[in-house]
């Protein structure tokens, strides 16, 4: 294969620092595959940009963003910087909307040596598949709002977008292994059928579709009890689906039964795009101090390395992903390779090096 050419979004916050480690960790993975080359291009983007340059999504971002095979992103956002309607400056959201990248991959799985969240250190590993194009945050820059009395935000749910999530859920499960309490292959439909008609809507189409992947258990949970069920059983689980604002609360639940936002990657992948980035934000608590945990970010990288490999039919990048992944599982065997949010100390360049070296002694 030729190199692929990487769009970088750095962004805000902690995104450059966590960023600058997945470069390094890429960089190994080309000295370890020869087959493997990236062409990687910085390109501005977020709050600072926005207040530097009047966008948050300039359009020479925008037209990188489509001419390269993947995106990169770091994260974007300062609390204190904001539209005129008094939301934060969210460029994740529009590329989202903009490039129709409708499937949230979030990957939540527990490495050895992180220590227990939950009592008896259940196995976690499952995937939260989030609807990221419709539901609630459809209405983003579109609610209404009434002087000072009344606002309104509607849930957009349609068959189109339902059915493509649900098959992408399905289809996802069909090439896991299975739950890991029981090894069966198991959707979770996750929604508020009890009270919204819209929710009653997104269990129907996810019925339907259920029906044509006989192989695979279906089933329903309420987003209420998912939150106990997170907590109390997470090795149920196996991939689980559902509308957008709730994927987006539930998947900070899940990064922290796992150890953190710091170990939880995720990918935002269409038809035809794909954007790879942590779960987390820019973390402005402890951004400039060196100390933010950089494995979400290097695993996003790791996503996207999978993503193109499927893409593309080429195998090399996919052995590249396995190589990033296998790396983190070591490197988080070692505590003295724990930044603070882990319990350690190790800065944040620390743990890029540690992975990057493992990487390089990959074949
Ligand atoms: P956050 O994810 O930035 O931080 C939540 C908590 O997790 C903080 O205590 C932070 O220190 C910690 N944390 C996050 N990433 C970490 C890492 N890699 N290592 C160690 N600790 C880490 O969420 P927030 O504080 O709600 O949001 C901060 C800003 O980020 C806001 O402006 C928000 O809008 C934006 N945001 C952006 C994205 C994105 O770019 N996709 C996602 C969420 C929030």
């Amino acid at each position: 294969m030729g190199a692929y050419k990487i769009a970088l979004l750095p962004g805000d916050g902690i995104g450059p620092e966590v960023m600058k480690e997945a470069l390094k960790v890429l960089k190994a993975v080309e000295g370890a595959l020869a087959d493997l080359r990236f062409q990687c291009r910085e390109y501005p983007i977020g709050a600072r940009c926005y207040l530097e340059k009047g966008s948050d999504l300039p359009a020479e971002t925008m037209k990188a963003c489509k001419e390269s095979d993947a995106i990169l992103f770091g994260s974007a956002g300062l609390p204190d910087v904001k539209y005129a309607d008094g939301t934060e400056i969210a460029p994740q959201l529009t590329l989202r909307f903009t490039l129709d990248l409708y499937a949230g991959i979030r990957p939540i799985k527990k490495y050895p040596g992180i220590r227990p969240v939950l009592a008896g250190d259940p196995p976690i590993d499952y995937v939260i598949l989030r609807e990221n194009t419709e539901g609630l945050y459809a209405s983003r820059g579109g609610g209404v709002r009434v002087g000072n009395e009344l606002a309104v935000d509607n849930m957009v749910i349609t068959r189109k977008g339902t059915e493509r999530i649900v098959q992408y859920a399905f289809r996802l499960a069909q090439k896991r292994k299975g739950a890991s309490a029981d090894g069966r292959k198991r959707v979770t439909c996750v929604d508020k059928a009890n009270v919204l008609r819209s929710m009653a809507f997104f269990r129907e189409v996810f019925d339907r579709v259920a029906a044509s992947f006989p192989g695979i258990e279906a089933e329903h949970t309420y987003v209420d009890a998912m939150t106990l069920y997170m907590v109390q059983r997470p090795r149920w689980f196996d991939v689980v689906v559902m509308e957008n604002m709730f994927g987006d609360i539930l998947s900070d639940l899940a990064a922290g039964t796992i150890g953190g936002m710091g170990v939880a990657p995720s990918a935002d992948v269409g038809d035809t795009y794909g954007l790879f980035q942590p779960s987390h934000g820019s973390a402005p608590d402890i951004a400039g101090k060196g100390i933010a945990n950089p494995v979400a970010q290097i695993l996003s990288a790791a996503l996207m390395l999978d993503w193109l490999g499927e893409k593309k039919g080429d195998p090399a990048a996919q052995r590249g992903a396995q190589a990033i992944e296998a790396a983190i599982a070591e490197v988080l065997k070692d505590p003295r390779y724990h930044p603070p949010d882990l319990g350690g100390k190790a800065p944040t360049g620390a743990v890029g090096d540690a992975v990057a070296v493992k990487v390089a002694g990959a074949k």
